[in-house]
């Protein structure tokens, strides 16, 4: 999680990882580098970490790209490394959010960088944040990046975790518009046998061809062990993709010999039982459950100030909306 070239991981943190994850039981991962923007680090540095964390693992980079050179490139291909590019379509919907630090527009940058993997024939995914602008542009930041890519996902909105504090009533109406027009050019991608995938639309199928499973984690947000988060200092979050705060911080993989002895820490026991009860309640309360397999305690907890509760704003709009335009248009 760098975020400028002093910033990287330590070494000895790194070894660290490497001797929990070879006394885990589950040994070969996808690793993500992640947070900031992790080009910011020197190529020597990710060879050197993934000398030591191990060859076998699967590594992926979220990057905006802008500083991918030759070299990058070369050693991407070299590790086999995933990348996925953080872009918001075509430069006018793009700079409405994403500028530099001295408020100049990067897009030029990231197309270049983007250029370059193609031009290596090295392909990535792209993420767009769905911003205001880019809700009012489907069609025009779909056929934006379907000209990079063929793997496409889209995030919601939102900042320090908190999806309540930036939608509102116009947001809510956009994003609906935004998956009605989206959800036809998916069904003519599907119709044509194009090889494009659209992320919100695939999982949506997967977990609704699924829905019968009888399976009480189905969601790998609140599956204990299933997302853990280590930050530069070696601290351990659970159950969020995000360095989410104290509240999923369960130790410091220091003080830990395997990712299990995380299971018995009575932090994690604790939080586990809210968790389990937030999961229960969802259960019990909500006809969407068996897609959506209790919704993410990182929402919960910033929007709701409650790991027990239920609904979000995050999952009014990425389950319910999405899977009413599913059902009302499926053909
Ligand atoms: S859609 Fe929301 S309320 Fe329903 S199960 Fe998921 S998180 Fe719970």
């Amino acid at each position: 999680m760098p975020h400028n070239k002093n910033d990287g991981m330590s070494i000895q943190t790194l070894k660290k990882i490497s001797e929990v994850i070879d006394n885990s039981i589950v040994k070969d991962l996808t690793i993500n580098f992640h947070a900031g923007e992790p080009l910011m680090l020197p190529i020597d540095y990710y060879k050197k970490a993934i000398d030591v964390l191990g060859h076998r693992h699967k590594y992926v980079i979220q990057t905006n790209a802008t500083l991918i050179n030759q070299e990058w490139v070369n050693f991407f291909i070299e590790y086999n490394i995933g990348i996925g590019v953080s872009i918001d379509g075509p430069k006018e919907i793009h700079d409405a959010y994403r500028q530099s630090w001295n408020k100049k527009s990067t897009h030029a940058l990231t197309e270049r960088g983007m250029n370059l993997m193609l031009q290596n024939n090295l392909n990535f995914g792209c993420i767009t944040v769905l911003t205001k602008e880019v809700l009012k542009n489907p069609k025009k930041v779909f056929t934006y990046l379907a000209q990079y890519t063929s793997n496409i996902a889209f995030n919601i909105f939102e900042t320090v975790g908190n999806v309540k504090n930036d939608v509102d009533n116009e947001y809510n109406e956009l994003y609906k518009s935004f998956y009605i027009e989206l959800y036809e050019i998916y069904k003519k991608i599907k119709k044509n046998n194009l090889n494009i995938r659209i992320r919100e639309f695939e999982t949506l199928e997967q977990y609704i061809s699924n829905a019968n499973i009888h399976e009480i984690f189905r969601n790998q947000e609140n599956k204990p062990l299933e997302l853990v988060t280590i930050d530069l200092n070696g601290n351990i979050n659970l159950f969020t993709p995000e360095s989410a705060g104290s509240e999923f911080m369960i130790d410091n993989v220091k003080n830990i010999s395997t990712f299990n002895d995380l299971l018995f820490n009575k932090k994690f026991i604790e939080l586990y039982k809210k968790i389990f009860t937030g999961v229960k309640n969802c259960m019990n309360e909500c006809s969407l459950y068996s897609i959506c397999g209790g919704g993410a305690p990182g929402n919960k907890l910033s929007e709701n100030d409650s790991l027990t509760s239920t609904a979000t704003q995050y999952c009014n709009l990425s389950v319910k909306t999405l899977s009413d335009i599913y059902v009302k248009n499926y053909e």
